[in-house]
């Protein structure tokens, strides 16, 4: 999944030393101890001898600690900035429709809160684990060689253990399967609770929102039950630590008493029993945390293991700079039963206006989204600038594109550096003529600090219709030789409709227009309109007179159109 941090191997193998270091410093208390009892040298060393050789390993113990926990922050940070970067690369390689997944909407949450705790798995959890285990390795061979009984007690305490470390980790995941899922919903439902407060209060039902009570109610339920298992887990777990000292105390006791141990040797062993009791709880908190981090390492695997769409490692040779054309397109949303596009073919020369039109939902913004490859289509080819978008590289096929789109999004910067994301390296002069074109500069004169006030995350402190003069402004400055617009009648008022319409004029003759049509006069003045109808087929493509003449869905379409604007406008 993750490369290796570099420093990896010498964390593992300084945690490796720690623990060989701990474990030694432990079973030295049992020649230490018989020394002391019996008043004499065990294998030639004296009471004053095994004290030195305590010492010096408790030194040595506490300062290769403080380097193996230096170690294992560094693999920590290290571990991060390599997810960091990887996470990005893979973000920024996902073709655009990827971020309409729900995972996205995870994606900040993923990069700063749970990746820090990703990192806490090196830091806190895998270091200890190493070290713990080696060390309690080493007490189980100083006993065997102390005493074979001895070292056949703890070796036997370990498969108890480790079963029951198993069972109570299988029981805590069991538990978080329950209550997790209903809480994730109960999130989203508080969410979008906050989020439709208007329609909510406008139906009068604030009080009362079923939804988000039913939720409550059933992450209520999953959690009891999920604690429930969750507690016995680490009732379990705790126990077992319990258990195993008591049946470590009785057994040694009963061997000293029948004569089988010498009684000073057998209270120091009882002494390293407890030590490597708690040594193995420990060891069993790690691996439980780790356990407990799993989740998310899965979670960050759904994004590092995502493919991005294939693309040629070099820019093609663009056959017909600034057309486009769809070539029996048949495209379906991942998840969705029926295509959204079936069938669609449409030439668009280059330098002409083509306007889509259609029921809402028929598929008209999908058309955009397929020339721009935030998807791969079912079927047929999608070429822009003369060839497949499949074999242009991101950057070449991005270049040849401006979009428009409802959902226009501004940095929280000033007005005047929100147009020049157009194009950088634009001079002041280029920047003030696009924004002028796209009725920018009224906005500007309004703001209290002009081009340079800062509109607010996302562009909050702009209007719909305003923020999308913006975009305008931006594709006007990029001059990119094909540009997707959604001209959203929603947003526009009359000084915006008046500043879009030039602005899409000048648009006209700088690039080739595509654009998603609700006007009147914009669908008139198109050089071809291609109707879309409910499902997602080309009904018909010609001019307005055209359609007109073959009395079809797109004549009723317009008679509707006609004489609903027609009302707007004599009233
Ligand atoms: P239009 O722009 O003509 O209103 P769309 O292209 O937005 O229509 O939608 C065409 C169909 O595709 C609709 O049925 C819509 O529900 C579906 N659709 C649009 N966007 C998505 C998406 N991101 N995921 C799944 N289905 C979608």
């Amino acid at each position: 999944m993750v490369s290796r941090p570099e420093n990896m191997r010498p964390a593992i193998v300084g945690s490796m030393i720690v623990g060989l270091v701990e474990g030694c410093a432990l079973a030295a208390l049992l020649p230490t101890v018989t020394a002391l009892a019996e008043d004499g040298p065990v294998w030639g060393l004296g009471l004053a001898g095994w004290l030195w050789i305590l010492g010096i390993l408790a030194v040595l113990s506490f300062g290769l600690n403080y380097l193996s926990e230096r170690t294992n922050y560094a693999v920590a940070l290290d571990f991060l900035r390599s997810l960091h970067r990887l996470v990005g690369d893979q973000v920024a390689k996902q073709p655009l429709g990827w971020f309409a997944r729900p995972i996205a909407g995870a994606l900040s949450r993923m990069v700063s809160s749970e990746l820090m705790s990703a990192g806490e798995i090196f830091a806190h959890m895998f270091g200890p684990l190493v070290s713990r285990s080696t060390a309690a390795f080493v007490i189980i061979v100083a006993a065997w060689f102390w005493d074979p009984a001895l070292g056949a007690i703890l070796t036997v305490a370990v498969p108890v253990f480790v079963f029951i470390t198993l069972a109570s980790t299988a029981l805590l995941r069991r538990g978080r399967a329950i209550h997790e899922p209903p809480e994730v919903t109960l999130a989203n439902r508080i969410v979008e609770y906050a989020q439709c407060q208007g329609a909510i209060r406008s139906c009068d039902r604030s009080d009362d929102y079923r939804p988000l009570s039913q939720a409550l109610d059933e992450a209520r339920a999953a959690k009891t039950k999920g604690l429930w298992l969750e507690s016995v887990g680490m009732l379990l777990s705790g126990m077992v630590t319990q258990g195993v000292v008591v049946v470590l105390i009785t057994v040694t006791g009963t061997l000293a008493v029948d004569g089988a141990l010498e009684p000073i040797p057998a209270m120091a062993f009882i002494g390293l029993a407890l030590r490597f009791t708690s040594t193995l709880s420990a060891i069993t908190s790690s691996a439980m945390a780790l356990e407990s981090r799993r989740p998310l390492l899965d979670g960050l695997d759904d994004v590092l293991t995502a493919t991005p769409l294939p693309e040629p490692g070099a820019p093609a040779t663009l056959t017909a700079p600034g057309a486009v054309e769809l070539e029996n397109v048949t495209f379906t949303y991942p998840g969705k039963p029926a295509p959204a596009l079936q069938n669609v073919s449409m030439t668009v020369p280059a330098g002409s206006m083509v306007a889509l039109v259609g029921p809402s939902g028929g598929g008209k913004t999908t058309v955009a989204r397929v020339i721009s490859r935030f998807y791969d289509v079912d079927s047929g080819r999608v070429l822009v600038g003369g060839v497949p978008v499949t074999e242009q590289t991101t950057e070449q096929l991005m270049g040849q594109l401006s979009m428009v789109f409802q959902d226009v999004y501004l940095f929280d910067d000033t007005l005047e550096a929100n147009v020049r994301v157009g194009r950088a390296d634009a001079t002041d002069e280029e920047v003030r003529e696009a924004a002028d074109l796209a009725g920018v500069r009224e906005i500007a004169e309004r703001l209290p600090e002009g081009w340079g006030t800062q509109v607010g995350e996302g562009g909050r402190g702009l209007s719909g219709g305003e923020r999308q003069r913006v975009a305008i402004a931006r594709a006007l400055l990029k001059k990119a030789p094909i540009v997707l617009l959604d001209e959203a009648t929603s947003a526009l008022d009359i000084e915006n409709e008046s500043n879009i319409i030039a602005a899409v004029e000048r648009l006209r003759e700088q690039a080739t227009v595509i654009i998603i049509a609700h006007r009147l006069a914009t669908i008139a003045g198109a050089d071809k309109i291609v109707a879309i109808d409910a499902d997602g087929r080309v009904e018909a493509q010609g001019t307005h007179e055209e359609l007109l003449a073959v009395d079809g869905t797109y004549a009723r379409f317009w008679h509707r159109l006609e004489s609903a604007q027609g009302w707007q406008l004599t009233n």
